[in-house]
């Protein structure tokens, strides 16, 4: 606004040539001058705009100039508008003490001097352009101010909005990285199933249900979890008789599921409710349950629909809103692949025990057979050999039966051992031995045999007393003595030594073979391993170790290899002196074995 343009003064006096006066007088100032020949009409002029300042004749027929100034002050908006009284009358103190009562600001007595006039009149325009333009100041600051608070508030609405969604995605997030923990819990697929919905509830739902299709012989599985557990055996009831013969419905929700879409009913109805249940009576017992809303997931393993998982609001009277359904969509993502490991690592499971069972029957069938055939095999080698003229190629033909015997005893052996092992029936038969003798006897049995490697033993004169299964042991030397010729196929010496540590009895067995990959080593005692560096010029079935493990540990001991590919490998393996426990091993125990002391 032009403040400017904007100045009035209001002249009043009922006297036109008075009017004239001032308005020649003041009419060269350049403000807007607006008459009023009476009390009344000044009145009615200052309804319709402000005025910088009033010039008022005191002596008026009707309301007089004094009247009017106090009924202009009586009005809030004109009460401080300056009042100039203009009087013909003697500047008595009695008029001008009237005059001032009533709020005038000055008096001008006539005849009054232009000049004078002007110059008090523009110190009051003066006083009202400041007012107007400090007002106008006020009102631009005070818009501003409006405008700045409608700012903050539109910015404090979208931080809150924001710190909303913050806690929202952290909540996501630490619901998604818990339930990630407790899907990787267990692989056991009942297991998986419960944990699943005992996480979700009360944490996402009120109700999870999981309904695990019949699929391939597989039975039909619900598990399910609700805040209240007095009521799970009742919901299992009913979703039980539910939805099987549904699953093939045209219901778009089931459809959906099949397709493997998320489906999201925010506001649950008894009618749709009424959809999934068999008997009127079911949905009766479930509207007692109040369900509000619920979010419908697929399990999904290659992309097929193999189960529902079934998330629900009731009685938390919370409701679940789009964000919730991206969140359980990522949700059911993880709960399928955990289904999907559980199932998998179930399906080895169970081929891992066909081929352990197997392995069990085929071991033990073959035993008695080929048991027999190398006894006579044997014995025939034994009668050729004292014969005469025998044809050298028949008596290579049965030297080559009878070593060919002998490895498949020692196979089939393992794979009893194995069998063994795995049922729980390894177990030992332990007596008071001595390691030392038992150790030469071996290395003399198997050097003569040997034409390119030499086993050497390095031992202590006394007897190292131990606690032990004196075949089983016997099987351990010949094996770690036995892999060391193997796996030396370039010749070379082999190092057995005996010796007392300690509490314990050690045996070395130390060859300059091949050696073991550093990569292979954490495995080497697992069945069936064998080193990347052996197959296929040495044959083997990787079960010696695996099997001389399980004898060792058996006795309290320990069996520990140090190798570098290339420059040989060392087998420790100690054993207490005096063994004072049970050994067993799986269900199988052993006696009690007594102290060799
Ligand atoms: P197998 O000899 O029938 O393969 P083992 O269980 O006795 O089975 O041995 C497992 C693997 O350990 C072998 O395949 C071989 O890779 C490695 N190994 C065992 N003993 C030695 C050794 N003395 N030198 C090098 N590698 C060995």
């Amino acid at each position: 606004m032009n403040i400017e343009h904007s100045v009035h003064i209001l002249l009043v006096d009922d006297r036109p040539e008075n009017l004239l006066a001032l308005e020649s007088i003041l009419g060269t100032m350049g403000h807007h001058l607006v008459k009023a020949h009476s009390g009344e009409e000044a009145l009615r002029s200052l309804l319709k705009q402000d005025f910088a300042v009033i010039l008022l004749d005191v002596q008026m027929p009707g309301i007089d100039g004094f009247e009017t100034a106090t009924l202009i002050r009586a009005r809030g908006r004109s009460q401080h508008t300056p009042i100039i009284f203009l009087t013909a009358l003697d500047s008595s103190d009695t008029n001008v003490f009237k005059g001032y009562s009533v709020g005038a600001v000055d008096f001008m007595f006539k005849p009054f001097m232009p000049d004078v006039l002007r110059f008090k009149v523009s110190v009051f325009v003066e006083l009202f352009k400041q007012t107007a333009q400090i007002q106008q100041h006020a009102a631009n600051l005070e818009a501003r101010v409006q405008e700045r608070t409608t700012d903050l508030t539109i910015a404090n609405d979208s931080l809150r909005g924001e710190i909303r969604e913050r806690e929202r995605a952290e909540r996501a997030l630490r619901l998604l990285t818990d339930a990630s923990s407790v899907l990787a819990a267990s692989l056991d697929y009942d297991n998986t199933l419960q944990n699943i919905v005992q996480f979700i509830v009360p944490h996402f739902a009120d109700l999870c249900v999981i309904d695990m299709l019949p699929d391939a012989g597989e039975p039909r599985r619900v598990v399910l979890a609700h805040t209240d557990s007095a009521q799970e055996a009742t919901i299992y009831q009913i979703i039980n008789a539910a939805l099987p013969n549904g699953w093939n419905s045209s219901d778009p929700l089931i459809q959906g599921l099949q397709r493997g879409e998320t489906q999201f009913v925010p506001l649950v109805s008894s009618e749709r409710i009424a959809a999934y249940v068999a008997h009127a009576e079911q949905v009766a017992l479930l509207q007692t349950l109040s369900f509000r809303s619920a979010i419908c997931l697929p399990i999904q393993v290659d992309e097929r629909t193999i189960g529902i998982m079934a998330l629900l609001y009731s009685t938390s009277g919370r409701q679940y809103v789009e964000a919730d359904v991206l969140l359980a969509t990522e949700l059911s993502r993880r709960v399928s692949l955990a289904i999907e490991h559980a199932l998998l690592y179930r399906a080895k499971q169970q081929a891992l025990s066909a081929r352990d069972q197997f392995l069990s029957i085929a071991s033990h069938e073959l035993k008695t057979p080929i048991t027999t055939i190398l006894g006579y095999a044997q014995l025939l080698e034994r009668r050729f050999t004292r014969l005469p003229n025998i044809e050298a190629r028949n008596l290579n033909a049965l030297h080559t039966l009878s070593d060919q015997c002998q490895r498949l005893d020692r196979l089939i052996r393992s794979l009893l051992d194995l069998s063994r092992i795995q049922t729980g029936q390894f177990t030992l038969d332990a007596l008071p031995m001595d390691l030392t003798r038992l150790t030469r006897q071996i290395v003399d049995e198997i050097q003569p045999s040997l034409s390119e490697h030499v086993v050497t033993l390095a031992s202590e004169e006394q007897p190292l007393l131990i606690h032990g299964d004196e075949l089983r042991l016997a099987q351990v030397i010949h094996n770690l003595v036995q892999n060391a010729i193997k796996y030396s196929p370039d010749a070379g010496s082999i190092e057995v030594s005996v010796r007392a540590n300690d509490s314990m009895v050690e045996l070395v067995v130390r060859d300059q073979g091949l050696g073991i990959p550093a990569e292979s080593l954490p495995q080497l005692f697992n069945r069936f391993f064998r080193a990347s560096n052996v197959e296929p010029q040495v044959a083997g079935l990787g079960l010696g170790l695996y099997v001389v493990k399980q004898i060792v540990e058996l006795h309290d001991g320990t069996i520990e290899v140090q190798s570098v590919e290339g420059v040989g490998s060392t087998f420790i393996v100690r054993i207490p002196s005096s063994l004072k426990s049970t050994l067993a091993v799986g269900a199988g125990r052993l006696d009690a074995i007594h102290s060799a002391q």
